[in-house]
């Protein structure tokens, strides 16, 4: 069995908001946007990927998810995911 649309979407999803987009918010319409752009949808259906970024939002994992935030993509105020760690009062 190789990677599962899960493990796919979460390492890209990832590296996006951890290089890329770094300290940037993002809702979950604008990263499936984001993933059917980068992966076309031959690999995964939508609905896949759809799904993946579903569970990714419900255990985000190392990435951290807020409740409302305003998206850095679209402006729309939507629960969001970051990689941008806890304040750690190292920032200027
Ligand atoms: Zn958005």
């Amino acid at each position: 069995m190789s990677d599962t649309a899960d493990d796919v979407v979460r390492r890209e999803v990832s590296k996006l908001l951890r290089v890329e987009y770094r300290g940037k918010f993002m809702c979950a319409s604008c990263l499936l946007k984001f993933a059917v752009e980068r992966f076309g949808t031959t690999l995964y259906t939508r609905g896949q990927i759809e799904r993946a970024l579903d569970t990714i939002f419900r255990s985000p994992g190392a990435l951290r998810r807020v409740h409302r935030f305003v998206c850095d993509q679209c402006g729309k105020t939507l629960p969001c995911l970051t990689a941008t760690p806890a304040r750690s009062g190292l920032s200027a």
